[in-house]
Parts: structure tokens; sequence; C-alpha cells
């Protein structure tokens, strides 16, 4: 069996296709005829930008309009200025378009993949995609046709880019296995919106597989079984049918009220990252977002989005979600996201460090223009502003006193906005939960951050293996913090809500239940089956519950403990 990175879940049974690379060797001249080449350069990428619409289009009708904006970005990467005219300029230096494209693209790659968060590193394997396509039309090289694969297939490459993603016909592919890419990665995400199971970071996948070998694909375990007996298939045949009917039996939640067993009604939010995902909040019948992570917007730009920008795809997505809340975190920089571009300084201790609300309140240049575009497009429905990793009281009010003055300054433009605007702490520090009774008298809404909460809480990087058995919301001294910002938000009248990952564990939910949380915030694809959890607890069990866990005192008991209560 190999292991990897459960990336989508599901399971796929099926017949292996090695998605192998093109060979992209090419000879190194040097060019006179600058021109000449410069003209070869723009015909290919004409050639190149039209196939990848024509990618994008398939992908729209296929997959969605989100994931085809994956590839449509690739078209905004290569006709920005600052690449094309850098690849032009080595042209015109004597290199010929192939060695331009590559070193141009080289570099790209160099800047993105220093980065130390996944995402930013994403940017890279896009970049390698752009000049894989590029440099295959220049060379006048066809890809593997994806497009072609029989029923029951299972792709396996040693990365799958969004451009192969691209060619997949959904009904075909039954499995996707690579050797990188985690579960944030452009094929990860493309895989979860088509619901094909995908276990990624599988080592030397593409050598161990053999075209047409039989295998197995657990994308919800992250375990690849080559070969198997007849003894195994029947035994995931029946996980499948599994899998399938309690899919179909969550079918049944869809635009359902979230309500306890005894009729207490919570809010079911959505977390996303950019505009296109309301429409899987929509399509899951959340009842609004109750985080949009803005960082994305910057990421996926080579410069800081301007307010218009920023105007632009805030208004498209309160929008989409038409009378439905939505809560827009602003800028949560550094930590675990870097983005190149804003010039943060390496630190030694990152989360520690100069980073979100701290980063923001010093850089008025980069925060005023996200809040005035906030502000501008709360007149288009019911944004709510959210601010991270608060830790004092001066933050929170330095940023409300911001935008009083951005406010004042719209008052004076005769730009609408809305004036009762609500503007919330995320509650992610445990300095935060403790003095969350202070905070509350400020607040209009708190949201716990149990992700960030958890890790400062405990002490623990999460990305040390080492310490690892010690994250977990479980941990008796974050259930605290957990109760006590509910208790204080409560006591003083403003709704609380949780966008961590804890929000949709479903051995959490009736604990939160129980401490009175008001809103659970999660990802799409999980909306109906934390609504099912809820629905199958009364207000009345979870409180005894509670009270039970919060008497444990480690996290080893609490969770055995939920664990054996469990619905
Ligand atoms: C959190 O910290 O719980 C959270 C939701 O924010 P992020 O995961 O973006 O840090
Ligand atoms: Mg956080």
């Amino acid at each position: 069996m190999l292991k990897g990175i459960n990336a989508s879940e599901g399971i796929g049974i099926g017949k292996v296709m090695l998605i192998e690379e093109v060979n992209l060797e090419y000879e190194k001249k040097k060019i006179t005829d600058t021109q000449a080449e410069i003209e070869r350069y723009r015909n290919a990428l004409d050639a190149f930008c039209e196939k990848t619409e024509k990618q994008a289009e398939n992908i729209k009708n296929t997959v969605g309009e989100k994931e085809a904006e994956i590839l449509l970005g690739h078209l905004l990467m290569i006709k920005d200025p600052g690449m094309s005219s850098s690849i032009e300029g080595n042209i015109s230096n004597g290199s010929c378009a192939e060695e331009a494209v590559e070193q141009v693209c080289d570099m790209f790659i160099g800047i993105f993949s220093m980065a130390d968060d996944e995402l930013t590193k994403q940017r890279a394997s896009d970049i390698e995609d752009i000049k894989t396509g590029l440099i295959s039309t220049l060379l006048g090289k066809e890809e593997v046709d994806i497009a072609s694969a029989p029923a029951g297939t299972v792709l396996v490459a040693k990365d799958l880019t969004p451009s192969m993603t691209s060619c997949i016909i959904k009904e075909n592919i039954v499995g996707i296995v690579t050797e990188i890419g985690g579960k944030t990665s452009h094929s990860a995400i493309l895989a979860r919106a088509m619901e094909i199971p995908a276990v990624l970071s599988v080592d030397n996948a593409s050598q161990i597989l053999k075209n047409g070998d039989e295998i197995i694909v657990d994308g919800s375990h992250g375990e690849v079984i080559e070969n198997p007996s007849v003894g195994e298939i029947s035994a995931y045949k029946d996980k499948t049918l599994l899998f399938k009917k309690e899919k179909e039996e969550l079918k049944k939640f869809l635009g359902k009220e979230t309500v306890t067993a005894d009729g207490v009604k919570v809010e079911l939010c959505c977390n996303i990252g950019k505009p296109d995902d309301a429409d899987a909040v929509i399509s899951k019948t959340g009842e609004g977002v109750g985080l949009f992570r803005t960082e994305f917007l910057y990421m996926d730009s080579t410069s800081q989005p301007s307010e218009d920008e920023q105007f632009e795809a805030y208004k498209k997505t309160v929008l989409k979600l038409g009378d439905k809340p939505l809560i827009i975190r602003t800028l949560d920089v550094g930590g675990d996201k870097d983005i190149p571009y804003l010039g943060l300084n390496k630190e030694d201790n990152p989360f520690m460090g100069f980073r979100a609300v701290r980063y923001c309140l010093n850089r008025p240049d980069i925060y005023k223009p996200q809040l005035r575009a906030l502000l501008r497009a709360s007149a288009f429905g019911n944004i709510k502003i959210m601010v991270p990793l608060v830790t004092c009281l001066e933050e929170f009010t330095g940023v409300k006193t911001l935008i009083k003055e951005i406010m004042a300054d719209l008052d004076n433009e005769g730009i609408a906005y809305n004036k009762d605007i609500e503007i919330g702490v995320m509650i992610e520090t445990p300095a935060a939960a403790v003095i969350a009774d202070v905070l509350a008298q400020e607040a209009d809404f708190f949201s716990i951050g149990t992700n960030d909460l958890t890790g400062y809480t405990m002490a623990v990087d999460r990305g040390n293996p080492d310490v690892a058995y010690l994250y977990s919301p479980f941990q008796p001294a974050v259930l605290r913090m957990i109760k006590k910002t509910i208790e204080d938000g409560n006591a003083n009248h403003i709704p609380v809500g949780m966008c961590g990952e804890a929000a949709a564990d479903p051995l959490l939910i009736p604990i939160l239940l129980a401490f009175g949380l008001d809103e659970f915030s999660v990802s799409a694809t999980s909306v109906l089956k934390t609504r099912k959890i809820i629905s199958l607890w009364s207000k009345k069990e979870a409180l005894e519950v509670a009270k039970k866990a919060m008497t444990l005192k480690t996290e080893k008991e609490v969770v055995e403990y939920l664990t054996s209560v469990a619905k």
C-alpha cells in the first residue's frame, strides 16, 4: 500500500493512466533577428492563450466558474506586463524564445517556491504549467491527451497541473494520484470540486505504478492499493456504496433550517477565499459566509490589488449572496501566509511577529484601501468586517478609529456605504479569549478561530510533527478558552461564531451547542454533514455532555468520552 495526503474524499477503483512529462529539450541558439523571434514568441503566446481559454471554457461548463478561473489566472500571469516584457527583453538580448520563457518562468518559480506557505508555493506550480505549455507550443509538441482517457481511469502523474485537470472528463476519471501537492493545491481543489477521489504527495508514484495496473484510490484515508486482491476490491466496493449512500442521504438537509433536535436554531455559514466560492455556499445552502479570507485576493496577484479591484471582488461576493451575511476578514498576512510584494521581513518567529492587524495598523497605505473597498461594497449587501489576531483592546479600537476616519472621507466624497456596518473581533489568541469580556463591549460580534487559538494556547507550531500530539481543540485548555469566549459574548449580547476547522468536528459540535455558540462557519462541503450532526443533538443532551466533558482532565479523556457518546 502507498500512503499520501487525503486530498479529495471517496474511493476510486480503476486502471492507471500515467501522465508522463513532455520532452521539452531544445537547442539554445543565439538569435540575431530578434524581431522575428519576438513575433514567433507572440504567435506561440496567442496559440497558448487561445488553447487555455478553450480549456477554461470546457472546465467552466463541466466543473464550474471558480475552477475555470484557475486557468484564466494563468492568462493573467502570462499577460502580466512584468512577465511578458521580461521574456521579450531576453529575446531582444539574443536568447531564443524557448530559453527566454524558461529563464523568466524559472525566476518567478524561484521566488514563489521560497515562500513558507503552501498557497504561495502553488503559484510556482502555476508558472511551471505556463512554462511547459508555452515551450511545448513553441516546439510544436502535443501534451498527453487526458481528454481521451477511457472510463474507469486513475490518473497518475508527478503533478497534475490545472491545465491537465481542465481536460478531465469527470465521468471517466475515478481517481487521481500525484507525487506532489497538498490539500490546498489547485489539483486538490479541482479534484474536490469534481468529486474525484485523490491522494497526493505519494512518493515515487509515477515510477511504482505502471500503465494499465489496477489500483484502488482511497481519497478519504490517503491510501493507494496496487494490484488489489479480489477480496480487497469487494471490500472497497462495499465502502464506496456506503460513502455514496451517506452522501445521498445528506441531500435531505439541503435548504433545511439548522436546528437542534429540540428546536434551538443556530446559524450555519461557510468559509470562503474567493468571490466565486459563494456559488458553493448557495448550492450547499449555507446561510451566509462566516469567514472570507481576503489574503487569497492578495496571493493571486503579483502586486497589491487596488481599492477598486477589491471593491469589485467584495461587491461580486455580496451580490451572489443576496441578503445573506458576509463576514470579511481584513488582511491576515504573516505567520504562515507570506505575500512577497508586501515586503515582510524574514523573522525568526513569524507566528509571534509582525502579522495580521499588527502589520495592517502599521501600514495604513496597505490597510486603508482595503477598508475603503469594504465600506464601499457594504452599500450592496450585508457585509461585516472582522479583525484577525487581536491581542489587546487598542488594536481593535485602532481599527475602529481608522474605519471612522474613512467613513468621514466617504461622506465628504458622497460615496454610499452602510453606516451601521458591524465590526467584529476574531478570537484566535489566548490573550483575546482572556479579555473577551473587555473586547465584547467594543465588538459587534466574535468569531473563534480555533486553528490559531489551539496553536497559541498550546504553544504548538502546527507544522512540527514532534509536538503535533498537543495540537487539539479537545485540550481542556482550549475548551476553556472557547467556553469563556462564548460566555463573555453572550453576557454582552453579541453573537459568537466559530470559523476554525473545529466548528465542523462532529465530536465538538455538542460542546459548542451547549456553550451557546450562535454561528458555525465551515467549508461548503461540510455544510450538510454539520447540519445533520446539529439536528441529532438536543440542547438538553448537549448540556449534560458538556458538563461532564468539562470535568475531565486530559485531552485523551475528553476525546474518549465524546467518542463514546457520539451520534
Ligand atoms: C483560525 O485561525 O481558526 C482561522 C480560521 O484562520 P486561519 O485558518 O485563516 O488562520
Ligand atoms: Mg487564524
